[in-house]
Parts: C-alpha cells; structure tokens; sequence
C-alpha cells in the first residue's frame, strides 16, 4: 500500500515534462505503482491539452503540411535497449555506474543524466542508515524494496519521499530486509563517504 506521493507541484512539473531526467525517472518510478498519482497527472494533463486549446492559432509556413507528412512515414526511433533487465522501468534502460561503498552497510550506484540533476540507486542493509544531506533543491526517493524510517514516517516499496526541511535524522532502514530505493537530486549537498563518491564519479 502506498501512502507518500510527490506534492502537486512535482506532478505538475513532471506532466508539463519540465523536470531534470534524475528527477523524473524517479516520478515515473513512483507513477508505475500508484493509481492515485495516475489519475492526478492524467488530469493534469488534460488540463494541459485544454490551454493548448485556447491559445490563438499561428499561420504556418506554406510547406508545413508536406514536411509534417513526410515526417509521417519516418519509422519511430527505437528506444534504448534494456541494459538492467532486473530493475524496473525507465530505470532498466538507463546507463548506470558500478556499485561503489559509501559506508559500512550501504552502497551507492550512479545513473548517467547530466542535466542538472544527479541520481541513483542506493542499497542499505537493516538497521543502517541512508547517506545523511543536506537538501538545496528537489529531492525525491522513491523505495524498490525494503523499508526506512525518517523523521516524517515510514516508507515501503512504491512510496515516495519528498522532504521539504532536512531531515532531522537520516532515513533509517527498518525490518529484515535491505532497503533499495533511487534517489535524484537538483542539489543536495552530501556528506561523508557518499559526498566523497559523489565528487569523485562527477555525475
Ligand atoms: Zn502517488
């Protein structure tokens, strides 16, 4: 059961497609779970679609037509091949880094964005603890498995966390089993090990 969503103005920014690629696939990852976001953004975007309706048409430049209809038969470009076929979509098609320790208990994998976020995959053991940060921007989690535990509640696979005050404690795993969750970022200052990695791998 998921009970933490992102706030309506991340959904916003994730319909009108304004959110770094980081952010966003954590979102989508969120989104593939949780039918109450589903129908929020499938509003959203209807309400989009109704102000493009009310602009005032443009006249277009004579050959528009013929370029769109030729555009029309271009075959669709492939999408990326599944590079992780165990994780879950639009995660399994994205470049990843190798698994690099950020402390006793946790480990930190880096995905490829590069446009203005930074994110990745994060895998602690019970009773560890998430890297601790400082938040200078958007946040987003959104849990894969496992559980863990901050300040504002409980989250379990599916949830998201967007924290809008730094965490008073840093996330701690609860239960039995390792807490695998993606994490992006505009702008978070990390400390220790995870900070270091962070400056060494430069994305
Ligand atoms: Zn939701």
């Amino acid at each position: 059961m998921i009970r933490h969503h992102p706030s309506e103005t991340t959904l916003a920014a994730y319909a009108a497609g304004s959110l770094p690629s980081a952010l966003s696939t954590v979102a989508a990852l969120h989104l593939a779970r949780c039918p109450v976001c589903r129908r929020s953004l499938a509003t959203l975007e209807a309400t989009g679609g109704a102000v493009l309706d009310e602009l005032t048409p443009v006249p277009l430049s004579g050959d528009a037509l013929s370029r769109l209809l030729d555009r029309v038969d271009e075959p669709a470009p492939a999408p990326p091949p599944i590079l992780n076929p165990d994780l879950p979509a639009p995660l399994n098609r994205m470049v990843l880094g190798r698994w690099w320790p950020i402390g006793l208990g946790a480990r930190y994998r880096p995905m490829r964005a590069g446009d203005g976020a930074w994110g990745g995959l994060v895998l602690a053991q019970p009773n560890r603890s998430l890297p601790r940060h400082g938040h200078a921007g958007l946040e987003l989690t959104c849990i894969l498995s496992g559980r863990f535990a901050d300040g504002s509640g409980e989250y379990g696979p599916g949830d998201l966390s967007e924290p809008v005050v730094d965490h008073d404690r840093p996330p701690l795993v609860i239960g039995t089993e390792p807490c695998l969750c993606v994490i992006a970022s505009e702008g978070m200052k990390l400390r220790g090990l995870l900070g270091l990695a962070q400056r060494t791998i430069g994305y």
